[in-house]
């Protein structure tokens, strides 16, 4: 079987993945490989599977408050006005989430980033460096860690 996202998994695994920030009960956290939105990240799910209800149940509202919980990290990590949520599979059929950080003005009009030409959002310039994948790696965990704190407080 040929599948990128358990590629992907499987380097975070082997300790080989630098743009992996964090794992959570249901997936693992990733930033995306081209920063065109500054904060891009992606939510890998554990399971090889194409569908949200392929997921056991409990399984699936798990994996819905943690990529609830990403969603928000990201937003207060990288100051975004809006969240965008997107869960295709078309090409790689294995969930994954895309989390996309969006301000005003970030494109030429308010559509979803995929109106953006392909040159323009997979451009190698918006390749981070090793030192800017640092940075942008460390803020988004350190707020993903305060938000699971909160949560776990609010349940005791
Ligand atoms: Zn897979």
């Amino acid at each position: 079987m040929n599948c990128l996202i358990c590629d992907r998994i499987k380097l975070i695994e082997e300790n080989n993945n630098p743009y992996f920030v964090t794992e959570l009960e249901t997936g693992y956290v990733v930033l995306g490989d081209h920063q065109r939105f500054k904060g891009y990240t992606l939510f890998l799910c554990k399971k090889h599977v194409t569908e949200l209800h392929h997921l056991e149940h409990q399984n699936k509202m798990k994996f819905l408050e943690e990529m609830s919980l990403i969603a928000q990290a990201v937003q207060q990590a990288f100051n975004a006005e809006k969240m965008n949520y997107e869960l295709l599979g078309n090409g790689d059929t294995h969930l994954h989430w895309h989390l996309f950080p969006r301000n005003s003005g970030d494109t030429p009009t308010k559509g979803p980033v995929w109106w953006l030409p392909k040159e323009e959002l997979w451009n190698d310039k918006y390749r981070p460096s090793k030192e800017e994948l640092d940075v942008l790696k460390e803020k988004l965990k350190v707020e993903i860690e305060k938000l699971k704190n909160n949560t776990i407080q609010s349940i005791i």
